[in-house]
C-alpha cells in the first residue's frame, strides 16, 4: 500500500490503548480478520508495565512479570495481524462515522473505535515514589500483597480503596498504617467500621509522606511523615507503601463527546458499547469497580465482539 492509499484508509477497528483491555480486543478483533489498528501512547503497555510479578492471572502458576504478560499478549495480537501505531491520540471526532483521530497531527479513520486508555493511578508525586514504584511503592494491593507477608506496611489515602486496601493487606502484613493527610476520613461509615476494629490496622492522622527511603537502595525500608497541623517530621520503618489516592481514567479527549460519569469514567451501557454507536470502551478506563488485568482482559475481548457484531449490522 503507497503513502496515499495508506492517508485515506478507512480501518474498520482502531483500538486506542495498549494495556491488557486493548491487546485482548486487539487479538480478538485480528483473529477475525479485522486488521485492528492499535494506538499506543508513549507509555505502552499500560499499568502492568510497573507491575512486577503478576501472580493471579490465570494460567500462570509460578506467576510472570508484568511486562512480559504484555510482550506475550503483543506478539500474539501481532502474529494475528494486529498493526502498532506509536502516538499519543490528541483529538477525536465522534460525532458520526467514520470517526476520525488525530494521533501526532496525522488524521485516521474507522468505522468502530475500542477505547482501551485505561486509568492511571494517581500519585504523590515524590522523586523517590517514581524511583521506588515496583520495588515497594504499589498502587495494587490484590496484585502486590501477598509480596508483603509478615512486614510493615503503608497505606496512603483516607477513601474507600485506601480503608480496602488496608483491610485486605493485613492478611499478610504484620502491621498496616493508613496515612491520611485529614483527621477524618472520607471512606463509607461500614468500611471505616472495619479498619476502626482491625486490630493490625493503626492511623496516622493529618500526615503526609514528604521522603520515602531508600531510594539509592533500591527498596524501601522507612518513610520520613510530616504532620500537617505541627509541621514534625518523622522517620518510620517499613518495608511497604500502597498509595491508594484515587485513579484519574484517560478520557480528556473524549469530553463532550461521549457520556462520562462524574469521575470521568466512560459509560458503558449493553455490553461494552458507550453512548456513541460504534464506539466500544474496554478496561480500566469505563471501571472503577474492578480494576483486575483479568477484567481487563474479558472486557477487552467483549469490545471486540461488540465491535465486530456493529460492523456486520452495519455492513453495506
Ligand atoms: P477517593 O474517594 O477520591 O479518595 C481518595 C483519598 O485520597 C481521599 O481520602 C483524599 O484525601 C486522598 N488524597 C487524594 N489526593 C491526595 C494526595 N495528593 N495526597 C494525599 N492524599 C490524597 O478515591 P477512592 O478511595 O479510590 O474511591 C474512588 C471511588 O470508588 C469512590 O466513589 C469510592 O466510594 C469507590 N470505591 C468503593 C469501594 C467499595 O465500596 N468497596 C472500594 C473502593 C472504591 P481527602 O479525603 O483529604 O480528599
Amino acid at each position: 500500500m503507497d503513502e496515499r492509499q495508506e492517508a485515506s484508509r478507512t480501518e474498520d477497528v482502531i483500538i486506542l490503548g495498549s494495556g491488557v483491555a486493548g491487546l485482548t480486543a486487539a487479538i480478538y478483533t485480528a483473529r477475525a480478520s479485522l486488521q485492528p489498528l492499535v494506538v499506543e501512547g508513549r507509555a505502552a503497555g499500560g499499568q502492568l508495565t510497573l507491575t512486577t510479578e503478576v501472580e493471579n492471572f490465570p494460567g500462570f502458576p509460578t506467576g510472570v512479570p508484568g511486562p512480559e504478560l504484555i510482550g506475550h499478549m503483543r506478539r500474539q495480537a501481532e502474529r494475528f495481524g494486529a498493526r502498532f501505531l506509536t502516538g499519543d491520540a490528541g483529538a477525536c471526532d465522534l460525532k458520526s462515522g467514520p470517526f476520525t483521530l488525530t494521533v501526532d497531527g496525522k488524521v485516521l479513520r474507522t468505522r468502530t473505535l475500542i477505547v482501551a486508555t485505561g486509568a492511571d493511578a494517581r500519585l504523590l508525586g515524590l522523586e523517590s515514589e517514581k524511583k521506588l514504584i515496583g520495588h515497594g511503592v504499589s498502587t495494587c494491593a490484590t496484585c502486590d500483597g501477598f509480596f508483603f507477608r509478615g512486614k510493615e506496611i503503608l497505606v496512603v489515602g483516607g477513601g474507600d480503596s485506601a480503608l480496602e486496601e488496608a483491610t485486605f493487606l493485613t492478611r499478610f502484613a504484620s502491621r498496616v498504617t493508613v496515612v491520611h493527610r485529614r483527621d477524618r476520613l472520607r471512606a463509607s461509615k461500614i468500611m471505616q467500621d472495619k479498619a476502626f476494629g482491625n486490630p493490625k490496622i493503626a492511623f496516622a492522622w493529618d500526615s503526609v509522606i514528604q521522603e520515602i527511603r531508600d531510594a539509592t537502595r533500591g527498596k524501601v525500608e522507612s518513610v520520613v511523615l510530616r504532620n500537617l497541623k505541627t509541621g514534625e517530621a518523622r522517620e518510620i520503618r517499613c518495608e511497604g507503601i500502597f498509595v491508594a489516592i484515587g485513579h484519574v481514567p484517560n478520557t480528556r479527549i473524549f469530553e463532550g463527546q461521549m457520556g462520562l460519569d462524574a469521575g470521568g469514567y466512560i459509560n458503558t451501557g449493553d455490553g461494552t458499547s458507550t453512548s456513541v454507536p460504534g464506539v466500544f470502551a474496554a478496561g480500566d478506563v469505563a471501571d472503577h469497580a474492578y480494576r483486575q488485568a483479568v477484567t481487563a482482559a474479558g472486557t477487552g475481548c467483549m469490545a471486540a465482539l461488540d465491535a465486530e457484531r456493529y460492523l456486520e449490522r452495519t455492513a453495506r
